[in-house]
């Protein structure tokens, strides 16, 4: 898997140049459904900027990573999934490097929510 913003998957997504299920974007930020969704809801939200993985993260990135993550929050209620609650709730998922189980190298986020058992991630 490349590292390089050329050869980007989630920059091509995040350019159109892929399709994927939008369920939100803006200037900065897609979220998309999950090709291969582990749970009943399964987001990706990707900044639209190349930033490989979470260990490429310092305090210039800290206001990005406080935005994507209440947009997190936002999306989670907007699908109907957010903790409001009871028993319901969202799970949030940032897996980073091979020891993570990463497998795109541009970050994301993962939203995953609904009945248990998942596929993976549970
Ligand atoms: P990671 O393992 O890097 O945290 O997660 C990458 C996720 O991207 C996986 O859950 C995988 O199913 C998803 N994915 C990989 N390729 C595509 C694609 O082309 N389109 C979409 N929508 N999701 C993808
Ligand atoms: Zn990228």
């Amino acid at each position: 898997m490349s590292h390089d913003r050329s050869t980007c998957l989630f920059c091509k997504i995040a350019d159109g140049l892929i399709p994927s299920t939008r369920v939100y974007e803006d200037d900065e930020f897609v979220a998309f459904r999950d090709i291969r969704p582990a749970a009943q809801t399964h987001v990706l939200i990707i900044p639209r900027e190349h930033i490989p993985t979470l260990a490429d993260c310092g305090e210039n990135e800290a206001p990005l990573l406080g935005r994507m993550f209440v947009l997190v929050a936002r999306l989670a209620r907007e699908l109907g999934v957010s903790y409001t609650g009871g028993e319901t709730g969202y799970r949030t998922v940032v897996n980073t490097g091979p020891g993570g189980g990463q497998e795109v190298y541009h970050l994301h986020a993962h939203l995953l929510a609904g009945p248990r058992p998942w596929q993976r991630m549970g």
